[in-house]
């Protein structure tokens, strides 16, 4: 039985950074990487721009083969590890070999969620998470006339403009009352699907798909509300689950993530989670959540294979952030920018026009600002997605912020960012 210092079981960006971090503190360690996917490592952001034909497949790699290479890494690729044994520090793969461990990630990532409905089995049905799913959908796209996504958050609408882009009539379908549900308030959701339909994709919200039509393949969805939309392809986007079968089975604790501690260690002491997989503190509640991004996940695999090697290397808390560009509308979210649950729990919030589409939004609590919403052209985005990130309490200056023509900016480049995670000593 072959046997490793460092063995990580992922080869997305939690695992990536989980190599990073080992390098950081052990040069000479040996590593291992256990991946059921073949290819190297790639963008999943991308996919929806392979998608359309704007994005080639080279450009979806991020790391080549040179990198396993300068690093050491022994490369297990188109392997699925099956169980995880704490005691003995053996995993099992699908081919029959067993691997050893000092310490191990999990980096496992999550899986698209398929929803339990009639049809969903047909052929033209898909689901986007893998380069494998965006090469079918490619394929399939070529010869669709019309195509129904369902699901109207961030993949969902990515699906749907990408589809849109070939040219094809596109539906989106979404069973809640407004797009990005997760991530943006009312006014923002508003001007992103008008923005949608402006583009010329049909956005049906409020209403859910009950039914593909079809015997041989997709032939059509029928809607919640008894119409039938034609289609000849489905692509259903409609949340993520957590990989979370070999912690289970390890009996590690679990929750909707694999729990872990401020050094995303396990509840077993020799194994670490980072990425989709790992439910980890946020850094606005404390709390501990699943962030389902890439910075979030690659950050994390780093914190981890730091403290793996050795270090001690606290991790500050994730920060839920999406920037995106819809057919030209920028939207970007940073922390709580949903309505609160608890209105009353809000302090108060900042809004400002940024003229014609615009929109941006600042979240205030106990004088921190907790979240963040710019939508349309205006504003510095890099500077934006900082806010939150401090901890400076803006009581003081909340009659400035709420100013017209308040230099946003400038307080954002002023305020402090967030503190890297510590460096492993
Ligand atoms: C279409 C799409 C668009 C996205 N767009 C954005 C975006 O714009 N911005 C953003 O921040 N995030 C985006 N994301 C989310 C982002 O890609 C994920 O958060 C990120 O990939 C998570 O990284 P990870 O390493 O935790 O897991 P993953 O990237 O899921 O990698 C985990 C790997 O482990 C493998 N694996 C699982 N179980 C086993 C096993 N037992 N044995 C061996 N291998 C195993 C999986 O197959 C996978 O290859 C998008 C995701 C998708 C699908």
């Amino acid at each position: 039985m072959l046997g490793f210092d460092y063995l990580i079981i992922g080869n997305g960006p939690a695992g990536v950074g989980g190599v990073e971090g080992v390098r950081k503190v052990d040069p000479k360690g040996t590593i291992a990487i256990v991946g059921d996917e073949r290819a190297m490592p790639y963008s999943r952001c991308l996919l929806p721009g392979y998608i359309s034909g704007r994005v080639s497949e080279k450009s979806l790699t991020y790391r080549p083969s040179s990198f396993y290479e300068r690093n050491g890494v022994s490369l297990f690729l188109g392997r699925r590890a099956t169980s995880l044994d704490p005691s003995e520090r053996k995993v099992q793969l699908d081919d029959g070999s067993r691997l050893g461990y000092g310490r191990l990630l999990l980096a496992t990532g999550s899986s698209a969620l398929l929803r339990s409905l009639k049809g969903n089995h047909l052929p033209g049905v898909h689901l986007l998470r893998t380069i494998e799913d965006a090469q079918s959908i490619s394929e399939e796209a070529a010869r669709a006339r019309s195509a129904v996504v369902m699901g109207g958050g961030l993949v969902g609408i990515g699906v749907a403009i990408a589809l849109h882009q070939r040219g094809i009539l596109t539906h989106l379908v979404s069973a809640s009352p407004r797009v990005l549900s997760q991530n943006v308030d009312q006014r923002a959701a508003d001007l992103v699907a008008g923005h949608l339909r402006k583009s010329g994709i049909d956005v049906v919200l409020s209403t859910d798909v009950d039914e593909i039509l079809g015997t041989d393949r997709a032939i059509g969805a029928r809607l919640s509300d008894g119409r039938i939309l034609e289609c000849d392809l489905v692509v259903s986007a409609k949340g993520v689950e957590m990989n979370t079968d070999l912690a289970v089975g390890a009996g590690l604790s679990v929750r909707r993530g694999v729990v872990v501690d401020d050094h995303l260690r396990t509840s077993s002491p020799d194994i670490y989670a980072a990425g989709d997989v790992a439910e980890a503190k946020d850094f606005i509640t404390g709390q501990g959540t699943t962030l389902t991004i890439w910075p979030v996940a690659s950050e994390q695999g780093r914190v981890a294979g730091m403290n793996m090697a050795g270090g001690d290397s606290a991790y500050p808390g994730g920060v839920q952030i999406c920037a995106v560009d819809f057919l030209g509308m920028p939207v970007v979210t940073v922390g709580e920018s949903r309505e609160p649950k608890d209105a009353s729990a809000s302090e108060g919030k900042v809004e400002m026009d940024t003229g014609q589409n615009g929109y941006r939004k600042l979240a205030i609590r106990d004088g921190r600002v907790v979240g963040a919403i710019l939508v349309g052209g205006a504003g510095d985005i890099g500077a934006f997605k900082g806010v939150p990130c401090t901890r400076i309490d803006v009581r003081a200056i909340r009659d400035l912020l709420l100013k017209d023509g308040f230099e946003f900016d400038r307080l954002v480049g002023a305020l402090l960012v967030r503190e890297p995670a510590a460096e492993a000593r």
